[in-house]
């Protein structure tokens, strides 16, 4: 698709400092030129867009979700606010509510959720498997997710992550082993990512490595759920595998934090998840921060500890209650979490580039930030065409 956004008041690049009254031009897809608008070539074809002087971003890319799934967690969700705290139990409560929805029904939940993202900027979405009771339902939602990525604009990024909940009854050793057999398979339902919940209650360190270590004799790139609920030791195996990205990330500590930055693997905060659950652990940003990690921001969209597809809601509590400053914020959610997906052609506008744009409702990017509850994107832009 071709189309020239103009009339651009402040551009945010990513990969300069910000333009002013600036445009940009996308040609099949890509972006061809970007400027000032009094330099714009003659003769630029195709759709016109005027931006009326707000400020333009990179389409967000939201490094971290669960997008397939079905049901609600409204009784955990309800007794967290009268006190109680997450133990990650509730996750089966998803698992048998996925499981009794059809392939279908998963797909137009997702759909549903996708256009809630692309009305609130994102482009490019990493997708994880997880709420299936075993390996086999698990390349059932590699298939939905395929199913997914053909009924919406996003570019997805499925993860297959068979190794978040060890179903009731199974013995340990058996389930990991089900699980490796599994990653040749789960390549050829699409997967490019694998996932391991490694936390207190989830899989182990030793787990983790197994299953990651088949992985990526599969070919799959590695992403690890690490330092959530407790500190187990995750970090530093997510460092030592090269892990693309290590998730959560609150029980960090600032050796492991170092060892991530040397392996240069991109820590995924995931902000709304820590309010979710009603946690106080916002002080890894800047631990991870001053270790010189790489930043990537998400929304963790799942029913239970985050239900959220705004990546901008993201913005607001990575600047407001983990400290971040508005411009790490917004590179963590483009340049940053294209990074986690060691991806060039997305969460950038340069010339080469996916034409994937949030033209912001607002003339600065730190008025995202601090106009609570409000409307913060105008209009998402993927590969030229307006959404
Ligand atoms: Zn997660």
């Amino acid at each position: 698709m071709n189309l020239t956004v103009r009339r651009i008041g402040r551009l945010l690049t990513m990969t300069r400092e910000p333009l002013v009254d600036a445009a940009v031009v996308v040609r099949q897809g890509r972006v061809v030129w970007v400027g000032a608008e009094r330099d714009l070539p003659a003769g630029a074809a195709g759709e016109e867009y005027d931006a009326g002087g707000a400020c333009v971003v990179p389409g967000f890319v939201d490094a971290h979700t669960h997008l397939v799934f079905a049901g609600v967690r409204r009784e955990e969700f309800v007794a967290r606010l009268g006190g109680e705290s997450y133990d990650g139990g509730g996750i089966a409560v998803t698992v048998d509510a996925t499981r009794a929805a059809s392939h279908e029904e998963l797909v137009d939940l997702a759909a549903a959720r996708a256009a809630s993202a692309l009305s609130h900027g994102t482009t490019t979405m990493e997708v994880k498997t997880g709420y299936g009771p075993t390996p086999e339902h698990e390349l059932r939602l590699l298939d939905v997710i395929a199913s997914l990525s053909r009924r919406t604009p996003l570019r997805l990024e499925p993860t297959y992550l068979g190794a978040h909940v060890m179903p009731p009854g199974r013995e340990r050793g058996d389930y990991v082993r089900e699980v490796v057999a599994t990653m040749p398979r789960a390549v050829e339902h699409g997967a490019r990512w694998a996932d391991v919940f490694c936390d207190q209650g989830a899989f182990t360190v030793e787990e983790a490595r197994r299953i990651l270590t088949a992985a990526r004799e599969a070919g799959l790139g590695l992403r690890l759920h690490a330092e959530e609920i407790a500190h187990t030791g995750a970090a530093r195996l997510a460092a030592q595998l090269g892990c693309a990205s290590a998730d959560h990330l609150e029980h960090v500590t600032p050796e492991e934090a170092a060892a991530l930055a040397a392996a240069g693997t991109v820590a995924v905060l995931l902000p709304t998840v820590t309010l979710s659950l009603r946690s106080d652990a916002w002080g890894h940003a800047a631990l991870l921060r001053e270790a010189g990690v790489e930043l990537a921001l998400g929304t963790d969209c799942n029913p239970g500890t985050s239900w959220c597809e705004s990546m901008p809601y993201a913005i607001q509590l990575g600047c407001l209650a983990m400290g971040l400053s508005v411009e790490e914020a917004f590179r963590a959610a483009t340049l940053g979490a294209a990074r986690s997906l060691r991806r060039d052609d997305v969460g950038r506008i340069a010339v080469g580039a996916w034409g994937d744009l949030a033209i912001l409702d607002a003339e600065h990017e730190a008025d995202v930030v601090a106009h609570l509850g409000g409307r913060a994107v105008l209009r998402t832009v993927v590969g030229g065409f307006l959404h």
